[in-house]
């Protein structure tokens, strides 16, 4: 369930829980059983979720200055990538004359550490190269959450028993989702951003405005019917919000 780092001591009385740097540290008393320890950590296993999204907090100086450069970070399904730009080069055109557009138009590849943008050598060395990194960036994570979104969405809307009338995709400047009263669903793009468990939530909550359009207790308990991770996914969100957008 957890990862993390269990320390016995003859000396304790007690368990101890410590989340530092994203790292949980367990300390329990020696007579205790590991498998007791495990029980212990899963009764906590709310408090220390949300202690976890809130020790992995981005800082807030090294984001503030994004600017689609080389190197900057970004978030994406809520693992930071670094922006490596590149690129296109020339001599893969010439060699395949029948390439499609698609090879010579700049693309994104995604690795376990970077996001690989890749520019033709016009757009490359644009002084406003910023703005095409910027388009690029805001189509591919509107690529991204929609294939996201609507893999799972008919899974929840089965399991809820709550259909939406479509859904679409933007970019907002201060929410995640919104339902009106078609039951159409919008999504903001960058929620592509998040870890999937965020994204859940997020759609969880829109289908249960559905049958409930307002924040009522009978909504909450709704959405904690079929999301178990409610608190850490509005805690992760509040601790990320500022680093979940791309700059104009
Ligand atoms: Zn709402």
């Amino acid at each position: 369930m957890f990862n993390y780092q269990l320390y016995f001591s003859k000396k304790r009385k007690t368990l101890g829980l410590q989340v530092k740097k994203g790292q949980l540290t367990v300390r329990a008393p020696s007579f205790l059983t590991e498998a007791q320890v495990e029980a212990f950590v899963l009764s906590k296993k709310l408090w220390i979720e949300k202690k976890l999204a809130l020790s992995q907090q981005p800082d807030i100086k090294s984001t503030s200055t994004f600017d689609y450069s080389d190197g900057d970070t970004l978030f994406v399904f809520g693992i930071k990538r670094i922006i490596s730009i590149q690129q296109q080069r020339l001599v893969h055109e010439k060699q395949n004359p029948l390439n499609n557009t698609s090879d010579v138009d700049s693309n994104i590849t995604l690795t376990s550490q970077q996001l690989i943008i890749t520019l033709p050598t016009e757009q490359y060395h644009a002084s406003d190269r910023r703005l095409f990194v910027r388009a690029i960036l805001q189509q591919w994570f509107d690529e991204q959450i929609s294939q996201y979104v609507l893999s799972v969405l008919p899974v929840f809307e089965q399991q809820m028993n709550l259909f939406s009338q479509g859904v679409k995709f933007r970019i907002y400047k201060s929410r995640w989702g919104s339902c009106n009263s078609r039951q159409q669903l919008t999504f903001n793009s960058l929620l592509a951003m998040a870890p999937h468990y965020v994204i859940d939530y997020v759609i969880i909550h829109e289908l249960a405005h559905i049958k409930h359009m307002n924040h009522s207790i009978i909504f909450w308990q709704l959405v904690d019917c079929y999301c178990h991770q409610v608190d850490s996914a509005k805690t992760w969100l509040k601790a990320h919000h500022k680093v979940l957008h791309l700059p104009d």
